[in-house]
């Protein structure tokens, strides 16, 4: 066993929903002949027709000339140019915009993306000065406490929370009185639809937070992963914001390409060169294939027209079945509440003044032949003791709807079994 430095210590560790996933995946294997409804699952249903789209950019690629200068070459770091390009004229057009190459940064995922500023821009100065990585509201996407390599840089703010009693309906809402963006702040993150809620923060919401970051040169990372053009997994209307201090983040993950890692920045020209130096020193540059069918896909326009009439539209009749189905059999008379469903491919459920933790009704769920993720995880860089944190759920909305309407009757029943004991 070799010495490990702070960093290989660091890294070494398996944090937050990867932890979990040991624990599902062992539950899967031991349960054999069990049949399980799996609500924890965060790789995007394969659409009949976003495989095709990928098919057929494929089909495209293998038969022209340009195969092989994408797989048999190097390319620039910043990204192969025919997709910065498509990129380019699609965000100019579609958002009235003034992009030129130079605002735009490919990574092999935007996970890697998440890293480069993780690290780029908290963490310690060369002063010794300890730089905040501040999560706006928690919670928020899990990945995220794993990617500074100084872990006591994450700092993550406590929501206000919106609620509607008779509705049993939830929202959070970034609390602007506790939150601190200044001189100690080296970076802001947060992702817009968030994963693991569905929560959608505002425009003013976002203005206001990269505001506050302005007067202090801070980057505001807003993590689009499931924002629109594509995948468009917004259920409501909001508008992706660009320039000042903002890092646009975006991934192709659930538009149907998480394995080829694809992952695109759009930032000043700056912050950009910073992250593609980050990314020459770590692997050069991203694969070029995935690379080259997405620029096909955006630039023909097949991309943003899938996901809005396709992508979105099979995630929010999930919602719907879950909500409703809910609605239909949770008791009436417990402090249940569901959150809004504003976007992403998870709904987000609060259990109020739950007589155990959010890990033992995991466990119980379990006996029920159900599996959701426990919500604990999903709180990454908050320091304070919340009751809440232990109280909610994450319920995957890739499941089928009939797995969906299952799991949430069963949901229902344990959940008047174990308030029914305390
Ligand atoms: N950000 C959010 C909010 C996510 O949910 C995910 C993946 O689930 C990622 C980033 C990472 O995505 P990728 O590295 O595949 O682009």
């Amino acid at each position: 066993n070799p010495a490990l430095t702070q960093f290989g210590e660091q890294m070494s560790h398996l944090t937050g929903v990867r932890a979990i996933m040991k624990d599902i995946i062992e539950t899967l294997r031991a349960g054999e002949g069990r049949e399980f409804i799996n609500l924890s699952a965060g790789n995007p249903v394969i659409l009949p027709e976003v495989e095709q789209l990928w098919r057929d950019c494929t089909a495209e690629l293998l038969a022209s000339p340009e195969y092989g200068e994408v797989v048999c070459r190097y390319g620039s770091s910043q990204g192969y140019q025919p997709l910065i390009e498509a990129v380019k004229q699609d965000f100019n057009r579609r958002y009235g915009l003034n992009l030129s190459d130079r605002n735009i940064l490919i990574t092999p995922g935007s996970q890697s993306l998440y890293f480069y500023a993780a690290n780029a821009f908290a963490g310690r100065t060369t002063d010794g000065e300890l730089k905040r990585m501040v999560m706006p509201l928690s919670p928020d996407y899990t990945g995220y406490g794993g990617i500074s390599l100084v872990p006591e840089a994450l700092l993550a703010y406590k929501p206000t929370l919106e609620i509607d009693e008779a509705r049993h309906r939830f929202k959070y809402r970034p609390d602007f009185n506790q939150l601190a963006i200044d001189e100690n702040t080296g970076c802001v993150i947060f992702s817009r639809p968030c994963n693991p809620t569905g929560n959608v923060l505002t425009d003013e919401e976002l203005k206001k937070i990269a505001d506050l970051g302005a007067p202090y040169d801070v980057p505001t990372i807003v993590d689009s992963a499931y924002a629109p053009p594509f995948p468009a997994l917004n259920f409501t209307e909001m508008t992706p914001a660009f320039g000042g201090n903002i890092i646009h983040g975006l991934s192709l993950s659930k538009a149907g390409l998480p394995g080829e890692r694809i992952g695109i920045a759009i930032a000043d020209e700056r912050a950009i060169q910073i992250l593609e130096s980050f990314q020459t020193n770590l692997c050069i540059h991203s694969p070029r294939y995935g690379q080259a069918i997405a620029a096909r896909a955006i630039a023909s326009g097949s991309l943003s027209e899938i996901a809005e009439t396709v992508i979105r539209p099979h995630y929010q009749e999930k919602f719907v079945i879950l909500e409703s189905t809910l609605d239909a059999s949770m008791p009436k008379d417990l402090p249940w509440f569901l959150h809004r469903g504003e976007g992403a491919i998870f709904a987000w459920l609060w259990l109020k003044d739950l007589p155990m933790s959010d890990w033992e009704f995991y466990q119980k769920l379990k006996e029920v032949g159900v599996i959701v993720v426990p919500g604990s995880t999903f709180f990454p860089g908050l320091r304070e003791e919340w009751a809440h944190k232990h109280q909610c759920i994450r319920i995957s909305l890739t499941a089928s709807a009939d797995e969906l309407r299952t799991g949430m009757q069963r949901l229902a029943k344990m959940t008047e079994s174990v308030y029914a004991r305390a």
